[in-house]
This record gives C-alpha cells, structure tokens and sequence, in this order.
C-alpha cells in the first residue's frame, strides 16, 4: 500500500466521514446557547412539510424510514420541543422561504429549543436510483437524536467533527445495510472521483491531525497500528498530542492464528509488537 492509499485511509480513521456527509456547511449541530429544558417523558413534536415536488413512492418510503426511526430511536424534549421537517427535489428553486437548501440540521427562529431538519434532494438521485436519496434521511435523523441525548457537546463548535459525523455516517450504513442490502460507504471508498485530484499531489491537504487539537481532539489514533508504523512515526514528529496505535483485530487473529500452529511464539510476537508501536511513537520505555 503506497502512501497516498494510507493518507486516504488515515483520513477515514481520523476524520471519518466529514468528506461525504452533511451538505451544508457549518450545518448540523446548531451553535446557539439557549437554556436547557429537561422534559424526558415528552416526545418531541415534529411538524413536517414535505414539497409536493418529490415523487410520491419518496414520500411513501420517507413515511417508512420516519417510522422506523421514530421506533429505534425516539426523540424527547430533553433539550428542545420540536423539529420542522422541510423537504423537497432541488429540480425547483428552494420553495420555503427563509430556508436554504442542503441536506442539515438547524435551529429554527434562532431559537435552540426548536430544530430544522432540512433535506434538499437532488434529482438526479431520482434517475439514478441511488440510495443516498432515502439514507440522508436516517443520517439527519440520527443528528437530532445525537442532540436529543446530548446538547452540550454537540452545540459545541470545538467538539470533534468525527464523533458527530463519523456517528451519522456509520448509522446510515447500518440502515442501508439493513433495509437496503447495500453498502453506500464501501461502494464511496471505491469511487476515486469523489478523492480531490489535490491530494494525489499533496496529500497533507486531506491529514487532519494538524487541526484536530481544535476541535476538542485530545488524542491522535492510527489503525491498524503495525501496519502504519510510518504514519505513527510522521504524526509524532509534526503533532504534541498522545498518540494511540490500535492494534486491529485482524493483526490480533493473525498473531493468534500462528500462534496456534506453533509458527510463532505468541508472547514474544505480542511483546514485539507493541514495542514497535511505542517506539515509532517516541514514548519513553
Ligand atoms: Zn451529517
């Protein structure tokens, strides 16, 4: 695996999903610091507007998908009342005033305790089929359940992007995977044209270590661990923060799997690899 391929997958494991979800910027989890309520019985209110310009076996599937999640994961006014729920196909001009298009979520009237919810479908995933039509509802859906659980933090522009969007992105594969049989982020990590041609010159603009600490970031983590001793290497010289090297599971069964046929002497290997780790990582034995 040459070093762009790492680069790329570095970029996932650090920054999971900030490339390929949300469409607007600066969009999902609202900034607004308005008081708390605390109503964990009640469920939140949801009002919703779907345009009459998206195809009415959309508007079937989205009643579908809400209910499912609804079920999954239902929403209380722990941290706001009500979400509004705008929808429609971007083939005609933003039809609710005062409500930019994009795939997000928001805060209505500037006020925290109530929530836009706001999905702009492009047409051409209509004619295409694709499935990102119906997942950027369960992806948005699983944002106003992260703020249900959690205002706080997720109001908090400095947390870590990967942990809001990486949680999203990961839930909407898991729905597709489950409803659909499909898997939407192993069938993006395949498509090349949605990489930058930027980064096969410089790949640093796609490293996000360096802006990390920023955004609440506290430790760096490289997986799998030994298989990227040169990335652990490269962070430790251009980063302060802890480093952590995840030893995968794959790496476990094959140190197992040879240990188990006496190829290899188990306690040695493991010893051995989790000084290799350290050591690429400048920590002190
Ligand atoms: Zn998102």
């Amino acid at each position: 695996m040459n070093i762009i391929e790492k680069v790329k997958f570095i970029v996932f494991t650090i920054s999971a999903c900030t490339l390929l979800s949300c469409g607007k910027d600066g969009s999902s989890p609202s900034n607004t610091n308005s008081p708390s309520i605390s109503d964990p019985t009640t469920p939140v209110v949801i009002n919703e507007h779907i345009h009459s310009s998206l195809p009415a076996d959309w508007i079937n599937e989205y009643n579908t998908i809400m209910t499912i999640l609804k079920n999954l994961l239902p929403l209380y006014q722990t941290y706001y009342n009500s979400i509004d729920i705008y929808a429609w196909n971007d083939k005609v001009t933003d039809p609710y005033p005062g409500i930019d298009g994009g795939a997000y979520i928001s805060v209505k009237n500037n006020d925290d305790h109530q929530k836009l919810f706001v999905i702009e479908v492009n047409n051409d995933e209509f004619l295409w089929n694709h499935i990102n039509r119906y997942s950027v509802i369960a992806h948005e859906y699983f944002h106003v359940y992260q703020i249900s659980l959690s205002e706080n933090k997720l109001s908090d522009r400095d947390s870590p992007k990967w942990l809001t969007e990486g949680g999203a992105k990961v839930f909407e594969e898991m729905y597709v995977n489950q409803y659909y049989g499909k898997d939407s982020l192993k069938n993006d990590l395949k498509r090349t044209e949605m990489w930058s041609k930027k980064v096969l010159k410089k790949p640093s603009l796609y490293e996000k270590h360096k802006t990390s600490n920023k955004r609440g970031m506290d430790i760096l983590m490289v997986k799998p661990g030994l298989a990227y001793l040169d990335i652990i290497y490269r962070l430790r010289e251009e980063s302060e923060l802890p480093i952590a090297a995840y030893n995968v599971s794959g790496e476990y069964s094959m140190v197992k799997a040879a240990a188990q046929r006496g190829w290899i002497d188990e306690r040695t290997i493991v010893l051995e690899t989790l000084l290799r780790c350290i050591r690429y990582s400048s920590i002190p034995v």
